[in-house]
């Protein structure tokens, strides 16, 4: 397994550093050791437009005086030659010049970051390296190639608990990105791997490898651990060998995994949707579909799928005691569960009288901050072991 310094050496983000004086290029390289960056220093505007090109930086750090040139020409030298460049002014003139010269840059359409002003720190050019990473750069589906080759990301576990007994019935594997020492968000690139199909499949295959080598943290008895699957992957005729696949040589089997399927907006083909869950319900997996009442499913394909589990979204959960409309969609959608043999599951449970509210009409599963927030594999394993002997104490109180 690969460690975290040697994850953050590998996000192979590019930061050019363009300034005349040596100190001050010695002393950038030195804040960038370490970071995971790949740094290039330059000595003037001319390098640093022929560098350009081969070595396309993320990010860059421009003085703005030179002997030659300044750096409001070099801003608008540089327009032709970037795509995704973000810049950073650093400079010791008057900060009212700096901002100006931000303005400048803003307005030849280049992404201009807060200037720096001389003389800068090491930890203030570390904290631009860091945001950077966490919310700078445009999320593509390359960048998350290279984070899945590098093997970069991880599984975080929140359980799934009965709402009757709150006995523990395994957990929701939700992926993790650190990056640096941040987190990017699966809000933000979760919709970039949704567009792409191949991608979405690589994801799906990933994260089942991981739960696998994740299954002590998870499994305890008939336990199932859920992934999150988008409908693209349903593409693939194929899914439910490939999926049983990499269980082959593992101790688990099928019956272990339930996938939640996370967008059921794009079923052009609902024959073939119904065949590749059938499929994989053959095979032994449990199929649930996630954020019942946001997309845009139709009731009449929901109706012919085999869908084991039904997740009420979240959105739902939060105003069910304060929204009268929010508690008739949750009475529907477990009604609805009843009527297809699915369980229904309710996610985003912030508080006891949600829980006990959801429970009293008749939902079966619960989910939530209230019981616990997505956790590392580890401290799943100690929460387990707390939990269930604050339920079994729970329980012998109750009958005594
Ligand atoms: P989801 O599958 O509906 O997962 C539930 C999300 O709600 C998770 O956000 C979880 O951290 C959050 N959550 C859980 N309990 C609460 C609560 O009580 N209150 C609030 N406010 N939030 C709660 P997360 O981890 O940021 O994931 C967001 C979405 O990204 C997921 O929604 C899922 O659609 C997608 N996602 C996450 N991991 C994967 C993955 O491995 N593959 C795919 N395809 N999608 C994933
Ligand atoms: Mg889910
Ligand atoms: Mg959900």
């Amino acid at each position: 397994m690969m460690g975290t310094e040697m994850a953050a050496s590998r996000h192979g983000l590019r930061v050019m550093v363009v300034d005349d004086d040596i100190t001050f290029r010695s002393f950038f390289l030195r804040a960038c050791a370490r970071t995971g960056w790949v740094p290039l220093a330059v000595d003037s505007p001319e390098r640093a437009l022929a560098a350009m090109e081969s070595f396309a930086p993320h990010l860059l750090f421009l003085d703005l005086s030179f002997p030659d040139m300044d750096g409001l020409t070099v801003l608008s030298e540089l327009v032709p030659r970037t795509g995704e460049v973000s810049v950073v002014l650093s400079s010791g003139c008057d900060p009212e010049v700096l901002r100006s010269a931000k303005r400048i840059g803003e307005r030849l359409g280049l992404r201009m970051l807060q200037p720096l002003t001389k003389p800068v720190t090491g930890e203030e050019i570390r904290a631009v390296l860091s945001t950077f990473e966490t919310e700078g750069h445009s999320i593509t589906p390359a960048v998350i190639e290279q984070a899945l080759d590098d093997e970069v990301m991880r599984l975080h576990y929140q359980p799934k608990l009965c709402l009757k007994t709150r006995r523990y019935l395994g957990a929701e594997a939700l992926i993790r990105w650190p990056i640096g020492g941040g987190m990017i968000s699966p809000a933000r690139f979760i919709p970039v791997v949704e567009r792409d199909e191949r991608l979405s499949l690589r994801l799906l295959t990933y994260v089942l490898e991981r739960a696998v080598a994740d299954a002590d943290a998870w499994k305890q008895g008939k336990t199932r651990c859920a992934i999150n699957m988008s409908a693209l992957c349903l593409a693939e005729e194929r899914l439910a060998d490939t999926l049983s696949n990499i269980l082959r040589d593992s101790p688990l089997t099928p019956s272990d995994f339930t996938l939640e399927l996370t967008e059921t907006a794009s079923m052009k083909d609902p024959d073939r949707v119904e065949r590749v869950l059938t499929a994989l319900r053959i095979r032994g997996f449990a199929v649930s579909l996630d954020d019942f009442g946001t997309g845009h499913s139709s009731l009449l394909h929901l109706l012919r799928m085999p869908f084991n589990e039904i997740k009420i979204d979240q959105q739902f959960v939060a105003t069910l005691l304060s929204n009268p409309r929010s508690r008739q969609i949750v009475r529907l959608v477990v009604n609805l569960g009843q009527t297809l043999g699915a369980s229904t599951v309710a996610e985003g449970i912030e508080a006891e009288a949600e829980a006990e509210e959801l429970k009293d009409m008749a939902c079966d599963v619960g989910q939530g901050y209230h019981f616990a927030r997505p956790m590392p594999p580890d401290a799943l394993q100690d929460w387990r072991a707390q939990w269930k002997s604050s339920v079994s104490d729970s329980n012998l109180s109750s009958t005594a």
